[in-house]
């Protein structure tokens, strides 16, 4: 990649998301056991290998039977010539006069053309090898009613799931049932995840006044794993430079390395320092509101270029960075089509000023009321509050050149969730 060291202006967010993702694509193959096939992404198309469902079955409890008897000749007790379970193939044809216990999913026998549900007789479920030679038909049914047709869900040949789909239940369910076990996939990123800090300290370990609770690492390893990708999590490196080399030295096998922390204009900043010596970085002040200091750059570890993303420290701003930088280049690297969250339209229930002209990132919750969204502000917008993380789904996206958006206005707000 080419480094675009922009110094003192702002980099406006769509720039700043048209560099990074222009660096990122697709990684290649691998293959999977359905089992471990969940959130991967298909990598080629899958054709249906037979017709699903394959064989005419019965959608009910019931009597496999002939239109025309009930209805035309309108016989009313029938002979019960055999029964057909759901693991049964129908090996007896029907004639005139004659019905066939069926269960669901069993095979539809020849000869009958629709199934008349147990409800609609005097017979109803029975246990063990007997049941009544005879039945009586209390209501008719219609040509075809109760019979799912071979074929009506795919047909053999057709296209079931296309490459770059996401593997979620319905997906894997109907894989599945074409027996099919191993797939191909688009391999998960891997991505390290490093926090910084001497002041930050891991959940359970013992604290020195002034320390805090490292949350960083746990909110971006999970919207990780969220997003798709594998997360290997480094430990705390402290500011101390050499700490930071090695803990960023260990990650050659990654498709991306995030830091968090450390790259604003404090005294103990030192991973511009780090990443300048370790490849070629660009420091950022992005235009936007939380999330301003971020560096994006390849970092040549023992002649592995791999990429690196700096996150600022503060938990709300390293969050929304993930969402707008990060998230998406997972979805790229997994192959997925669409990579973005969606964006919806809806009012605002108080004014948002926007002091210094960037592009701010309100913390909100979607209420959807009668036919509109309401996007209702949390009351503190810190960049460290963590409760406004906790409380909103969606960011509100209050433009660069918009000085005042009043209560009431529709404003875009970029969905968190789904
Ligand atoms: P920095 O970007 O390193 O200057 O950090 C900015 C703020 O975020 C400081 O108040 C840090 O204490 C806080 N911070 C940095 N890393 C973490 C972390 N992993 N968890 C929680 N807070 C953090
Ligand atoms: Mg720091």
């Amino acid at each position: 990649m080419k480094p675009q060291r922009i110094s003192s202006e702002l980099l406006e967010v769509k720039k700043a998301q048209d560099i990074i993702f222009s660096n990122f694509s697709k990684l290649d193959s691998t293959e999977v056991s359905l089992i471990d096939a969940q959130n991967f992404v298909l990598s080629k198309d899958i054709l249906a290998p037979f017709d699903l469902p394959e064989k005419d079955n019965s959608a009910m409890d019931g009597f496999a039977v002939q239109h025309k008897d009930i209805v035309e000749e309108k016989i009313t007790e029938l002979e019960v010539i055999g029964r057909v379970g759901a693991e049964n193939r129908a090996e007896i044809s029907l004639g005139k006069g004659q019905a066939i216990r069926i269960m669901t999913g069993g095979e539809i026998p020849k000869g009958s053309d629709c199934v008349v549900p147990f409800e609609n007789t005097n017979s109803g479920p029975m246990r063990g090898i007997d049941y009544p030679k005879k039945v009586t038909i209390n209501e008719a049914v219609n040509l075809g009613d109760n019979i799912r047709k071979s074929g009506l869900d795919y047909k053999k040949g057709s296209l079931v799931l296309k490459a770059g789909t996401l593997l979620n239940p319905p997906a894997l369910g109907v894989i599945a049932s074409f027996g099919i076990n191993k797939l191909s996939v688009i391999r998960k990123p891997i991505i390290s995840v490093i926090s910084t800090g001497n002041e930050v300290v891991m959940p359970g370990d013992d604290r020195k006044p002034g320390q805090i609770y490292d949350s960083n690492s746990f909110i971006i390893s999970s919207a990780v794993k969220e997003a798709g990708g594998d997360v290997k999590l480094l430990d705390i490196t402290g500011d101390r430079k050499e700490d930071i080399e090695a803990a960023i030295s260990s990650c050659k096998e990654s498709d991306l390395v995030i830091s968090i922390g450390g790259v604003s204009k404090g005294d103990f900043d030192l991973i511009k320092d780090v990443l300048s010596e370790k490849g070629e970085i660009n420091f950022w002040g992005i235009n936007m509101k939380p999330g301003k200091p971020l560096t994006f750059g390849s970092l040549d570890l023992e002649d592995n270029n791999v990429f690196q993303l700096g996150l600022p420290g503060n938990p709300v701003s390293a969050y929304v960075c993930f969402e707008l930088f990060v998230r998406p280049i997972i979805l790229k690297m997994m192959g997925v089509n669409e990579i973005m969250r969606k964006k919806i339209k809806a009012r605002i229930t108080e004014d948002i000023t926007n002091h210094d002209g960037r592009r701010m990132y309100v913390r909100v919750r979607i209420i959807e009321k009668k036919n509109e969204y309401i996007a209702e502000i949390y009351k503190n917008q810190n960049s460290n509050i963590l409760s406004s993380l906790v409380f909103a789904d969606g960011l509100a996206i209050c433009p660069e050149d918009c000085k005042v958006v009043k209560s009431g206005d529709e404003l875009e707000v970029l969905l968190l969730r789904g």
